[in-house]
């Protein structure tokens, strides 16, 4: 089995896999030590490369675990696992949903969410590491805050902020008030990890800018939370050899 990786319910299932199954990384965060399985990092060249890797290692399955915003990899994995003759299957987290006093406006892309922006003073972005490279662009009338897995030095016109999640309503809710925060950016990655700035934006009636989601291919199987997922696994394994995946 290989499971493309990069999410907190991807790790958790790799951390039940077993030795000969691998766990793949695109490298950008943390690698962890501590699996028992396989860990490679790093690009496979694309589609075809990544299905060249699934011959080369004789894989069986290919399970995209990759976050609901990543959709070059997901595109690729359906293309790989069709070009290799193997079944694909994928964690769909489904996305968070506007609630009763959610001012929330979805913007499509980079373009649409600067022109949706001019109005705010105090942004605060939570959708990754795409601001950094517009810091030179920032409109007189504004001050960034960026969160994002990168710790860099403040500009004269923005902070950044490296920062992993999970976070608490705590210090989301002191994070806001220190920033004077008047409009939240975010992705719509329905995890529960980041979830607690939605609900400080509801009460304090901060707006919310949603990133659209990618669109994402059809698999073989598709699961709405990482739990379900190992059980299928777990129960395929079972199956095949009844030792192939370890017990919690
Ligand atoms: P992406 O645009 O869909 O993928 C870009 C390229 O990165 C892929 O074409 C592939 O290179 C390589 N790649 C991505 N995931 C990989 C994996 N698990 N193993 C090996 N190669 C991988 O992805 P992205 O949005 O840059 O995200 C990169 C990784 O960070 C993903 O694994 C994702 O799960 C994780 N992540 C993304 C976000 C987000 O907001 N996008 C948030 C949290 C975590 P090749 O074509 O050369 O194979």
């Amino acid at each position: 089995m290989l499971v493309l990786g990069g999410v907190t319910e991807a790790l958790a299932l790799a951390r039940q896999l077993a030795a000969d199954d691998i766990y793949s990384l695109a490298g950008l965060g943390r690698v962890p030590e501590d699996l028992p399985c396989q860990v490679r990092v790093g690009g496979f060249g694309g589609a075809e490369g990544l299905a060249q890797f699934v011959a080369d290692n004789g894989i069986g399955l290919l399970v995209d675990a990759t976050h609901p915003y990543a959709a070059q990899i997901s595109a690729n994995a359906v293309r790989a696992a069709t070009l290799a003759g193997i079944p694909c299957w994928a964690l769909r987290r489904p996305g968070w949903q506007a609630q009763a006093g959610d001012d929330w406006r979805e913007v499509a892309d980079w373009n649409e969410l600067i022109h949706s922006l001019k109005p705010f003073r105090r942004p605060l972005f939570t959708l990754g590491r795409e601001p950094l490279e517009h810091l030179d662009e920032i409109p007189e009338h504004q001050h960034w805050t960026v969160r994002c897995l990168q710790s860099q030095p403040a500009t004269p016109r923005a902070e950044i902020i490296g920062a992993r999640g999970p976070f608490t309503l705590e210090s989301e809710r002191e994070l806001f008030a220190r920033l004077h925060c008047d409009v939240l950016i975010s992705k719509n990655s329905g995890s529960q990890a980041t979830e607690p700035k939605l609900q400080v934006a509801r009460e304090l009636g901060v707006p919310v800018l949603v990133l659209r989601r990618p669109e994402l291919p059809a698999v073989d199987r598709a699961f709405s939370e990482g739990r379900v997922l190992l059980e299928a696994l777990k129960s395929i394994a079972a199956e095949a050899a009844p030792t192939q995946l370890c017990d919690p």
